[in-house]
């Protein structure tokens, strides 16, 4: 039923632009010269960007140059939304409000790529010196982002309605959630639809779309375990942190093993365990740092107090007191728009042909986490596109010397920007048209 209607509303976009197939294809070969013409500007910020990370919350160097950009195009520009995000608005006659959204953030890790435009950069995160390196591609993300508002308004005559292009910091460190804390929707309206996409270490040119729950929720949890420090050959005067968190550690699993119905995706690690200085001396506390990762609510609820359960129980079995546990951070997981991914699907799949990879709703998500998904969750029907970053020819030769490609968050991540970048805006620019001429119909419930 749904399909029915939704591919009904996939002829809009030719529809709407001039009738006939035909007029579609043209306007995507429109479309392609605009990126064409576009890309070596791009191109050039990209590097510019690369070589210049920041870490979530401190992205200021990128929104300013970012937001500049997007005044000079004519967006009416507000920073300084959580820190260093922004807003831009363009205002195009009546129709609806389309969110596109950039992640800025950088990772606090060192860069291992040897490419020539690599980052050096360092940050002080966390009170800590450290590098710092785009190695999850969010500079991809904002080199297309960028294309597509210029792409949007080189065709301005193919759309009505108000573009709402939003620079998210903090993508790692809950900045959808800040975002939406400082007042987003209320100050500047809930849009009607959203996109957004994440490069990833697939094929240039290929483009995934996952309907419904596309990603996992995570959260973080900081637990510290209080003992009683003392000298390390009079343990019975002691209560011993480090023994306690061990038992943590071991017995924690067991909300995995035995708790949850095995049919059910959910991971439980522990990251980080701090504890002591030297061999001799029993310290006074251990710092317990868990991930976890769910897609059913429930099953977040469930993992969440069997942590807290099992941290409070291994406290009172050594008699130590209360341990305290924070949640450091947190987030839903995405779940895309049914009906709009078909949609989606259906309005690039004659671009893309066997390039284009639709993934069913019944079909497992993936353990990774997206805090777009805070945006969705705020009531923004959307769609997250996956687009692939490495040429095929890099893939082919990975294979050939039996490597693993390396994939976001490693040092050696490096997509292609030439093959990436412009895949990213011609997706986002025809998804936004779309929206614009009636795509809006195929949200479903
Ligand atoms: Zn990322």
């Amino acid at each position: 039923m749904m399909r029915r209607h939704m591919l009904g509303a996939g002829i809009g976009l030719a529809l709407a632009l001039a009738p006939g197939a035909a007029a579609a294809q043209s306007f995507e070969a429109e479309l392609a010269q605009t990126v064409k013409a576009d890309y070596p500007s791009l191109e050039t910020l990209y590097k510019d960007l690369h070589a210049h990370p920041e870490v979530g919350f401190l992205e200021n160097r990128t929104a300013k140059i970012l937001a500049a950009r997007m005044r000079k195009l004519g967006f009416a520009v507000t920073e300084g939304i959580a820190k260093t995000g922004f807003v831009a608005i363009f205002k195009n006659g009546e129709g609806p409000t389309v969110l596109v959204r950039t992640d800025l953030d950088a990772l606090p890790m060192a860069e291992k790529t040897g490419l020539p435009y690599a980052s050096h950069a360092k940050q002080i995160v966390d009170g800590k010196e450290t590098p710092v390196a785009h190695s999850c591609g969010h500079d991809i993300h904002m080199a297309w982002w960028l294309g597509t508002a210029q792409a949007l308004l080189a065709h301005k005559d193919k759309w009505h309605g108000t573009l709402m292009f939003v620079g998210q910091p903090a993508e790692e460190r809950g900045g959808a959630t800040a975002m939406l804390a400082d007042g987003l929707f209320e100050r500047f309206g809930k849009p009607d639809v959203g996109f957004a996409a994440h490069v990833s270490s697939n094929a240039t040119g290929r483009v995934s779309i996952k309907a419904g729950t596309t990603s996992s929720a995570t959260d973080s949890l900081e637990i510290v375990f209080h003992g009683r420090g003392g000298h390390g050959s009079m343990p019975s005067a002691t209560i011993d942190p480090v023994i306690i968190g061990a038992r943590f550690v071991n017995d924690v699993q067991t909300v995995i093993s035995r708790e949850k119905d095995p049919a059910t995706f959910a991971v439980l690690t522990v990251g980080a365990f701090q504890a002591g200085t030297v061999a001799n001396i029993i310290p006074d506390e251990a710092v317990v740092k868990v991930n976890l990762r769910s897609h059913a609510p429930e099953v977040r609820t469930m993992l969440k107090a069997g942590v807290e359960r099992t941290a409070r129980a291994v406290a009172a079995m050594a008699g130590a007191p209360e341990p305290t546990i924070k949640a450091t951070s947190g987030g839903a997981a995405l779940v895309n728009n049914p009906g709009l991914s078909r949609h989606m699907a259906d309005l690039l799949s004659p671009m893309l042909g066997d390039r284009l990879n639709f993934v069913a709703a019944s079909a497992p998500p993936s353990a990774a986490s997206e805090d777009y998904a805070e945006f969705v969750a705020a009531g923004v029907p959307s769609v997250f596109f996956s687009i692939g970053g490495y040429a095929p020819s890099v893939l082919a030769d990975y294979k050939a010397r039996s490597l693993p490609v390396p994939v976001n968050h490693s040092p050696y991540f490096a997509p292609d920007p030439a093959g990436a970048i412009p895949m990213g805006i011609t997706v986002l620019t025809l998804a936004v048209i779309d929206a614009m001429n009636g795509g809006t119909k195929a949200i479903s419930d």
